[in-house]
């Protein structure tokens, strides 16, 4: 959510065919920096031997000049990365790289899968060692086991081991595979640039390079590529496709497109529907900044009240300290948002928000604009309430932790002192998906496409 922030989850990019291919997916990445900060990597190869160069901390800080140049060759994966299994380590970050018989083999995931665990302890009383803490690596073991020829059909054989959620691109020395699972939890899309295949999570990434957005990777589909040539095949198909719905809420840009459908118009159905569901008597509609904004215009829009911007948000929020003696009552808030007394001072508010987590900084927010001067607060959500933990690559907190869990709407209310609270329906958030069905809702439905596989007693 805008106001306290659920754990995003990463971003994959690749290129093919490209002279200056880590540059462009330094690029890339730096687009698709909002899905993960923690860190980023990139492994190029140019037909002959792989390169890899991966840091903690943002694109930018990761990748120089000099480091870019030491990445040669025509193709490359890129990663971002917050963790969503597996500690923040360095042996952690992705691309992963190993050897494998004939070379070596780097991979860049973002999803979760619901069997690694029973995987692992597989494989580990097996004798596999393990480099890393996260789930992706068991695809790598998988795939290094296979006794098949092609690295595509060893791939194929990995992942029918495997469940749950993944876009992923693994890179050789002259190959590129990008492949999304066959549910489609995480969006992965084909771009183009001066006749250079590109891949992303997220079609911003295209737009930074000047590049064009060709269409969405099919959920079950392997796109193999070499530098000039492109193929195409199918993993064995789901019982049905199950792509995320938070994307659209909260996750993905709204200058991206993502499912074939642009984020920014799905966005403002949100905050229309919203507004239709849950009018109220107001004088202006704020956002909270940035994922919000699009939602509160949308219910501007439908509800005919002025929209207004009278939250800053700080954008370049570090590890702030304390001083001792400094009052630390509601000072993670002020130190990422501002109030506009100005605006707000003896006005009614329509406060537009995409999801409710904990509760905690919400309230710390509505106290803010109390002190502002806001004479009401009508808090609407454009998103039913979050109730449940995701399995599927998305840092959501456990079931005890969320407050729509404890409480009812009316109960959250009263506590995040407002004088109104208002969530989308499920219904009104499905409909605003559109096209896009049947889609993943569990967080907010508990309804779990694929169980979490648990070890054996
Ligand atoms: Fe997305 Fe929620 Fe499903 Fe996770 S559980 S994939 S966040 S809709």
């Amino acid at each position: 959510m805008a106001s306290e922030r659920i754990g995003h989850h990463c971003a994959v990019f690749g290129i093919v065919g490209h002279e200056a291919a880590a540059y462009q997916t330094y690029l890339g990445l730096y687009s698709l920096q909002h899905r993960g900060q923690e860190s980023a990597g990139i492994v190029t190869a140019d037909g002959e031997r792989t390169r890899i160069h991966r840091g903690m901390g943002l694109v930018d800080d990761v990748f120089g000049p000099e480091v870019l140049d030491r990445l040669p060759g025509r193709s490359a994966i890129g990663h971002t990365r917050y963790s969503t299994t597996g500690a923040s380590m360095q042996a952690n970050i992705q691309p992963i790289r190993v050897n494998v018989r004939d070379g070596t083999l780097a991979v860049a995931h973002n999803g979760n899968l619901t069997n690694s665990r029973p995987l692992r302890a597989r494989m580990a009383a097996e004798g596999a060692i393990f480099q890393t803490t996260t789930d992706t690596e068991t695809i790598l073991h998988l795939a290094a086991r296979s006794q098949a020829e092609l690295l595509e059909d060893r791939i194929v054989e990995a992942l029918a081991e495997v469940r749950g959620a993944y876009s992923l691109l693994f890179l050789s020395e002259d190959k590129l595979v990008a492949v999304r699972d066959p549910r489609g939890f995480r969006p992965l899309c084909l771009g183009e640039l001066d006749g250079a295949h590109l891949i992303a999570s997220e079609s911003c990434a295209f737009d930074i390079l000047g590049g064009r957005y060709v269409r969405e990777i099919e959920p079950g589909e392997m796109i193999v590529f070499t530098d000039g040539t492109m193929t195409t095949r199918r993993l064995p198909p789901a019982p049905q496709t199950n792509p995320c719905v938070f994307e659209f809420v909260y996750f993905s840009r709204p200058d991206s497109r993502i499912y074939g459908e642009k984020v920014d118009k799905v966005r403002r159905r949100l905050g229309k529907r919203l507004a239709a569901e849950h009018p109220a008597e107001a004088d202006i509609v704020i956002s909270v900044p940035d994922s919000s904004n699009t939602a509160a215009l949308g219910f501007a829009q439908a509800s005919g009240l002025r929209f207004e911007i009278s939250l800053i948000r700080n954008h370049y929020v570090g590890r702030t300290f304390i001083q001792p003696g400094q009052s630390r009552r509601d000072f993670d808030v002020r130190v990422k948002f501002n109030a506009v007394e100005g605006v707000i001072k003896g006005k009614r508010l329509v406060v537009v928000d995409d999801s409710i987590v904990r509760g905690t900084t919400s309230r710390k927010l509505v106290r803010m604009l109390r002190e502002a001067g806001a004479r009401e607060i009508h808090l609407r959500i454009s998103s039913p309430p979050v109730a449940n933990p995701c399995y599927y690559g998305v840092d959501i907190p456990t079931h005890a932790e969320l407050i729509a869990n404890r409480m009812s709407v009316e109960e959250i209310r009263e506590y995040l002192e407002v004088d109104s609270l208002g969530y989308l329906s499920l219904e009104g958030l499905l409909a605003a998906a559109g096209e896009v069905s049947p889609v993943c809702d569990a967080c907010f439905s508990g309804n779990y496409p694929v169980p979490l596989e648990k070890l054996e007693d």
